[in-house]
């Protein structure tokens, strides 16, 4: 009996903090309409992890919701809090990922120190706020790794100081659809273009901003987005690739051969490309890489990369499913899958794949009525209102013991997205426009 009653009190309170944390914040009680922008290394290996500050600035208007300012999915290695420093109460947070997380599963991260550069945007405070680094841990809780105190006042005389609000570049508005507070503001910064590839430039602009919005879930909600273009080129033309000893003096540092896989396209040159991009309105980035090699990449709330290869019009969504969605990729190739990248042990984070640990956390809920679980590739599922849905063996790079929604999904072969990634997007895109 008694024990009943600490169970009891335990389940409201955490009724109570729930509600409490699902109050609306009020935005203009805690934050001005402008940008703070965090600079900040990651240095580590799969043994440690540890951030050093690196310069802190104010850019532009803020370009996210006014409304949503909790993050509700819990996606991403990594986690970005901010805090009111006198109740503690928590204002803001995202969950993103970062090319450190890929590099420490990496052999050479097992116990090889690098350096990685990283930057987050969060509203600019009115009070004196704790902005926390948080970590994904081994027990799948967020742990933090890092806070900073910030006095909006002590940080202004600093910034003043040292004459840094800067002033950017008309960017080019490539699709505008309003109020950045209620759209979701697309950023495309060319990458590996030279002084005279400027026309050249602004239209393959226009061709990135088609693929972007082309696809579903992106076509139904166009209306959601606004889309600018970075008008800067760098030194030299072309995109660097070391496994064909090519350097280019390009706009933010893209490189193919990421890792060593050779269509595996970043940039490690984090400040340069957020330096590019000012204070233009920026929920997600989008680099445009001047090459016609295929190749790309996207990370959680990080970027999304493609060259002007032919397949570009399905590697950009593709890409995009990453850095917007934070989706898994659904194929299977053993050799990107180092050790314990997807765990079959516990559910992975991602909406879209399955160890069938805890189903009911994935799409279980939409599957229809009758659908075997796992679905053997050859069975006949009944179709959905957006398509087939099935539990079906092979993903996250591994062909045993991780399940995808769909035979084929834009994030396995360039298929259309599948109704769970589709529902996931759509739900994301909600949370800039809702
Ligand atoms: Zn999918």
């Amino acid at each position: 009996m008694k024990r009943k009653v600490v169970i009891s009190l335990l389940l409201c309170g955490m009724l109570m903090a729930s509600s409490a944390e699902a109050q609306k914040i009020k935005f203009g009680r805690y934050f001005e309409d402008a940008t703070l922008r965090i600079k900040y290394q990651r240095v580590g290996s799969k043994k440690s992890d540890t951030i050093r500050m690196v310069q802190q600035d104010r850019i532009g208007q803020w370009s996210g919701s006014l409304t949503q300012l909790i993050d509700p999915f819990n996606n991403g290695f990594f986690r970005i809090v901010v805090q009111d420093a006198q109740t503690g109460r928590r204002l803001y947070s995202r969950g993103y990922n970062s090319l450190f997380a890929e590099y420490r599963d990496t052999p050479t991260g097992a116990d090889s120190v690098a350096a990685f550069e990283e930057v987050v945007r969060v509203p600019w405070p009115k009070v004196p706020v704790n902005i926390s680094w948080e970590e994904l841990g081994s027990d799948h809780r967020y742990h933090t790794q890092y806070t900073l105190y910030c006095d909006p006042l002590q940080l202004m005389e600093q910034l003043l100081k040292r004459s840094a609000i800067s002033v950017s570049l008309d960017p080019i508005r490539l699709h505008y659809k309003g109020d950045v507070h209620r759209k979701i503001d697309v950023v495309i910064v060319p990458e590996g273009y030279g002084p005279a590839d400027t026309a050249k430039m602004r239209t393959d602009m226009e061709r990135f901003c088609t693929y972007l919005l082309q696809q579903e879930p992106f076509a139904s909600r166009r209306n959601d987005f606004n889309v600018w273009g970075v008008a800067l080129t760098g030194e030299e033309s072309g995109i660097t690739n070391p496994g064909k000893g090519l350097y280019v003096k390009s706009l933010v540092g893209a490189s193919f051969n990421t890792f060593g896989a050779d269509r595996y396209m970043m940039t490690m040159k984090l400040f340069q490309l957020h330096d590019a991009i000012g204070s233009t309105p920026c929920d997600h980035i989008i680099i445009m890489a001047n090459s016609d090699t295929y190749g790309g990449g996207g990370i959680y709330n990080f970027y999304a990369m493609s060259s002007l290869n032919k397949m570009a019009y399905m590697v950009l969504p593709h890409e995009l499913g990453h850095s917007i969605g934070g989706l898994a990729d659904e194929y299977v190739d053993e050799d990107l899958s180092y050790g314990e990248t997807h765990s079959k042990s516990f559910e992975p984070m991602e909406p879209n794949i399955t160890s069938l640990v805890e189903f009911g956390m994935k799409w279980e809920s939409m599957l229809p009525p009758g659908t075997p679980v796992p679905t053997p590739e050859n069975a006949s599922v009944p179709r959905t209102e957006n398509g087939p849905l099935g539990v079906y063996e092979g993903a996250g790079y591994q062909s045993k013991g991780l399940f995808r929604p769909a035979q084929h999904c834009m994030m396995r072969d360039y298929a259309p997205f599948c109704p769970v990634c589709a529902k996931r997007l759509n739900a994301v895109f909600d949370l800039y426009t809702k």
